[in-house]
Parts: C-alpha cells; sequence; structure tokens
C-alpha cells in the first residue's frame, strides 16, 4: 500500500540467508531466502467427498479414503500395465467426481491383490470392489456378459448354463473308475469338489481325467458329488452377487452334510478360497486342500515311465498363491516330473502375474477389452516364450482356456498350455498331455 505517495517494498518474508546446522555432523551451510520465492503458491483445490462417502458407506469400502497417494500400488497391478489402473488411480478418479458405480473402471479389476501386498495403508480391493459391484448389482446395472453368468449359475448351478445331469460325463473317458457319492455312498477320504471348468469345459475334462488317473495310480479313496455337485461361486461372489453366492453355500453344504469324508480337494483355486476363508465366517468348517496340496506330499510314491523333454515356466494362481499363500506344492510337482527343467518369470510367487480372469474377468472379457490395450492373459503368454518355456504350466481351471486363447491370438501357437496334472500324467506313461 503506498503510504506517502510512495509505494513500499513488501515486508520480507523470510530470512535473506539462514544458517543451517546439521544435527549428525555439525557442518553447517547458508541458505538464500530467495529459494522460497522461485514456486508458485499451489492452489488447494476443495475436493467433493460425496464419492468416497458412498463408497466409505458400504461394509468393506471404507479403505479407498485411506490412501495417502504413494503410488507403490500402481506399478504392481496387471490391470495398469494395459491400461489406467491401481487403487491410486482409483483415488484420484473419485476425488475427482468419477461415480465408481457408473464407471466401466468398476469391473476391471481382478481381485489379483497385488497391491494389498505392497499398500502401507492397506487399502483393501478385494473388499471395496466386491462392495461397489454389489451396489451395482442391486441397481441392475452389470454388463450383460456377466449378467448372463449370474443367471446360468442361478439356474444350472455352474457359470457355462450347462445341464447338471452331465457334470460327470467327464468321468467316462478317464479309462479308470470314479465313484459317484450318490450312486455309491459310504465313508471316502477325500471329496474331489471338480468344479466347473473342469466338469464342463472340454480342456478342463482332458485335465479332471488325468488328476483320476492320478489318484487312482495313488490308490488315494476319494468320490465325486456328480450331479449334485454346484459351483462354490466364489468369483461370482467377488463380481458383486453375494447373495448368490451365499444361496450356492447353502446348498453346498446341505449336499455335503450328506457324505461322510474327511477332506475336501480342488482343482480350483477359487474354490479353495471359498472354502479356507469364506465358509468359516459363515460357521462351515472343512478341511480343504488345492489338488497340488494333496499331491505334493504323495509325489514320491509315483512310478514315472516317461522322461519329459519340457522347458517349462508355471503360472501361479492369484487365489492359490498371494491370497492362500501356496506356491511350494505346485513346484513340488513339477520339479519331479523327470525331464521337467522349471524356470522362473520374472514375475512369479509373490510378485506374479494375473491370468485376468479373477473377480469374475473370466466373463469380462468383452468390457475389459474396450477398455484395455492387450489381455492380462495375452501380455504373459509374451512373458512365458520370452523366458524360452516350451510349456506354460497352470494349476487353476480357468488358465487352460485363457492362455491357450493367449497363445494363439499372439502367434505364439507353438507354447503348449498343459495342467500340471497332464504333465505328470504324460510322464505317468498315459500321455494326455502329449
Ligand atoms: S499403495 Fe495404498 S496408499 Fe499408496 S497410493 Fe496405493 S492405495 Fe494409496
Ligand atoms: S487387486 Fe489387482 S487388479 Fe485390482 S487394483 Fe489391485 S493390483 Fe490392480
Amino acid at each position: 500500500m503506498p503510504v506517502g505517495g510512495k509505494k513500499q517494498r513488501p515486508a520480507a518474508m523470510e530470512h535473506e540467508m539462514a544458517v543451517v546446522t546439521s544435527p549428525i555432523s555439525g557442518r553447517e551451510w547458508e541458505l538464500p531466502g530467495m529459494w522460497n520465492r522461485m514456486f508458485e503458491q499451489r492452489v488447494i483445490f476443495d475436493y467433493d467427498t460425496a464419492g468416497f462417502e458412498k463408497l466409505a458407506a458400504l461394509p468393506g469400502g471404507e479403505s479407498l479414503e485411506w490412501c495417502y497417494g504413494c503410488g507403490k500400488c500402481v506399478p504392481v497391478c496387471p490391470v495398469d500395465l494395459v491400461g489406467e489402473y491401481g487403487p491410486r488411480k482409483i483415488h484420484r478418479k473419485v476425488q475427482l467426481g468419477v461415480d465408481l458405480f457408473e464407471d466401466p473402471d468398476l469391473w476391471l479389476c481382478t481381485t489379483c491383490m497385488n497391491c494389498l501386498r505392497v499398500c502401507p495403508k492397506e487399502v483393501d480391493m478385494i473388499q471395496i470392489m466386491p462392495a461397489a459391484r454389489e451396489v451395482a448389482v442391486t441397481n441392475g446395472n452389470v454388463p450383460a456378459e456377466l449378467q448372463d453368468v449370474f443367471e446360468k449359475t442361478f439356474r444350472y448351478g455352474n457359470c457355462q448354463g450347462e445341464n447338471p445331469r452331465k457334470r460327470h460325463a467327464w468321468t467316462k473317458g478317464a479309462g479308470v473308475p470314479v465313484r459317484v457319492l450318490s450312486s455309491e455312498p459310504g465313508p471316502v477320504d477325500v471329496l474331489f469338489y471338480v468344479e466347473d471348468y473342469w466338469s464342463y469345459h472340454a480342456r478342463g475334462q482332458e485335465a479332471a481325467q488325468a488328476f483320476a488317473r492320478i489318484l487312482h495310480a495313488l490308490g488315494v479313496d476319494y468320490g465325486i458329488l456328480g450331479a449334485e455337485e454346484k459351483t462354490l461361486g466364489d468369483s461370482q461372489r467377488l463380481a458383486g452377487e453375494k447373495g448368490l453366492f451365499e444361496s450356492l453355500m447353502e446348498d453346498a453344504v446341505a449336499t455335503l452334510e450328506k457324505y461322510e469324508f474327511v477332506r475336501i480337494v480342488t482343482p480350483d483355486p477359487h474354490g479353495y478360497n471359498a472354502l479356507v476363508k469364506e465358509y468359516p465366517k459363515h460357521g462351515h468348517q472343512f478341511e480343504a486342500l488345492h489338488y497340488t496340496q494333496l499331491l505334493a506330499p504323495l509325489v514320491d510314491q509315483i512310478e514315472w515311465k516317461t522322461e519329459l523333454d519340457y522347458q517349462v515356466t508355471f503360472h501361479d494362481p492369484c487365489y492359490l498363491g498371494r491370497h492362500n499363500g501356496e506356491y511350494d506344492a505346485p513346484r513340488r510337482l513339477l520339479e519331479a516330473i523327470p525331464g521337467v527343467r522349471l524356470v522362473e518369470m520374472g514375475r512369479c510367487r509373490e510378485n506374479g502375474y494375473c491370468c485376468g480372469g479373477g473377480g469374475g474377468g473370466m466373463w469380462l472379457n468383452g468390457l475389459t477389452a474396450d477398455h484395455t490395450t492387450e489381455r492380462l492373459s495375452e501380455r504373459r503368454v509374451r512373458e512365458a516364450v520370452e523366458y524360452g518355456a516350451d510349456v506354460l504350466a497352470v494349476c487353476c481351471p480357468y488358465e487352460v482356456s485363457r492362455f491357450e486363447d493367449a497363445a494363439k491370438s499372439t502367434g505364439n501357437d507353438q507354447l503348449k498350455v498343459l495342467d500340471i496334472v497332464e504333465l505328470m500324467d504324460e510322464a505317468m506313461g498315459n500321455g494326455a498331455g502329449a
């Protein structure tokens, strides 16, 4: 303000020169105050908190607000590698007014859990996304391809909409007897819960048949539910259909209670996750194993007949590895197969890449294709080829079809995609994986 008709210099806001002393070395140096004036005043916006409030009001949705923007989650998110994603980016979009309940981003997360592994604030997408999706499901705002799967699961008890009576049709081609408990009741050690893709998908059926031959060779006392089996529906739950999951759980528990068995063994890491993590929350306790966990302690009893000649790399399923901490059982099996040379990809074990099938991604290929530059399975197949693999070994029923499609679409038809049991079966002389 002019004083006495003269313009005054503004009062200095900082010392012209400050002396700073290091508390460690005792060394001193001078900092000229002019440095402060080299920066523009940062504009602080008032963000609309309505989006966060809607999410935080949902049980499980609270933690998105805890994000403090460190960005650690973004480089580990498999979707960000082919798009614009990661919890930090979702957090920012909501901050800037994106309505997550209406946005395609709601469906892109595969609930792979790699972000939660590194997040210092425990922002939990495995809770946030299903909670927000449940609202979208209730509002009827679900991608058509996913809605179709929900309806098929509701009507037929499997995601493919197949006839429940054909659930154990695969047993005919196994070449060994497979006991169906409704026809041959009585106690068994292992209840083999086959799940949808091993029951109905052509490549899954081959893996189921290989597994039956291995169990037979090992003398394992086991049986299946056959037509009485319904999917455990964990991916439907994560895709937002919690009600459907709970109704499937009631059906499964009622069926399981009819039979006497010691443990449930399933090839499906998603089903396994439901049994070990979700069922106990509802008071249902079962001893459950993934099939690799059943076979790993028995592998020394196997009589191998053929030496294979494969460079093999292994894809960790998110729901066996990161979600449930099992990294060694599949490797124990692969390392025991004669003639398998196991090479690890850069992203393996805790930092394993996602195939794109988790959290409902299995049934969202159309939507995902519109919002990403390539499929996650394509990226993974390219990585396997870069590591010189002849075989990409898997132990999740979702993955064979995903990776076989990806091998074709990326021009890598020479890459074989085989379940671990198919490799074992081949080395046991059955040649199913050949
Ligand atoms: S790692 Fe956690 S805190 Fe850091 S940006 Fe991501 S969500 Fe936010
Ligand atoms: S759970 Fe996986 S896909 Fe979802 S945001 Fe986290 S890292 Fe990305």
